[in-house]
């Protein structure tokens, strides 16, 4: 168990990648809170969770991820359930709308910069805040994207946003090393899940076929990155964005 009595918290948990994090993390000992943007998937998934293990000690709940009060006083929620402690925040939300330039307003491009910037940020400052105030630090971890690297062919919203990510991440791993917090990313490349499957999927076997590895990443590929950036194993570790993309640096 890697994680064995660690505080978490989860962002995007209710499916995909982040739902197969919440369930590692449990499995390695973890307590988990994790955000998703619908009642319904939150309590589909919560019920998933527990009919694998019912006394898992995880729950779900729906927050404007931006939004830094309601952030704060869930984060601070889930610490002051576990004698004030938080010890990993995991922000993977995210959305990839795919819409070319021409029809892209700016609305829809702020949109994205909310939901795959500004609410990793809001996260970050409020695990901070935690952290700092629990003396020992804690780790920080947020879901990049290989199309930083790459760009994606329509869409430069998406790929402009988590370049963002990779960004702040390093920025802040500067800041927050001496208060004893790492803060990482991991660039997933294609990875089988719901957001992928919404995509044109003749932009995706191409992308299976190139990568050097023949194959497209699992959920729980990226979930066992997260594990092993959360852990101790880790300790050395920060400010890397760990790729995660079947050697996709041919895509
Ligand atoms: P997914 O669409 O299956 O799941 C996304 C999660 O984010 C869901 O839990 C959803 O509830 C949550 N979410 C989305 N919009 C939200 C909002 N406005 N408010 C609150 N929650 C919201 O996606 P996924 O494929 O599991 O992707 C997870 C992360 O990995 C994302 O940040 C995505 O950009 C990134 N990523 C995915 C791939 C891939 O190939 N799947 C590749 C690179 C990066």
């Amino acid at each position: 168990m890697l994680l064995k009595g660690k505080v978490a918290v989860v962002t995007g948990g209710s499916r995909g990648i982040g739902f197969a994090t919440v369930k590692a993390y449990l499995e390695n000992g973890a307590s988990v809170l994790f955000f998703g943007s619908k009642q319904e998937t939150v309590d589909a998934a919560l019920a998933k969770l527990k009919a694998i293990d019912a006394s898992w000690d995880v729950e779900g709940q729906v927050v404007n991820l931006s939004d830094y009060d309601a952030m704060k006083a869930a984060y601070t929620g889930w610490a002051n359930k576990h004698g004030g402690r938080l010890d990993i925040a995991i922000h993977n939300a995210g959305i990839s709308p795919a819409t070319k330039i021409q029809d892209l307003t700016v609305d829809q491009f702020k949109n994205t910069y909310d939901v795959n910037v500004t609410a990793v940020f809001v996260g970050c400052k409020v695990a901070t805040e935690l952290m700092r105030a629990q003396g020992d630090g804690g780790v920080i971890l947020n879901t990049a994207s290989y199309t930083a690297a790459y760009g994606a062919p329509t869409g430069c919203d998406y790929p402009s946003s988590k370049g963002a990510v990779h960004t702040l991440t390093r920025g802040l791993a500067r800041e927050l090393g001496p208060d004893g917090i790492r803060v990482c990313a991991v660039a997933p490349g294609v990875t089988r899940t719901d957001m992928v499957a919404s995509l044109p999927q003749e932009w995706i076997k191409p992308l299976e076929a190139k990568a050097p590895l023949k194959k497209l990443v699992e959920p729980e590929d990226i979930a066992n990155a997260f594990l092993f950036l959360g852990s101790d194993m880790a300790k050395s570790v920060t400010g890397v964005t760990l790729h995660v993309d079947a050697g996709g640096t041919n895509y």
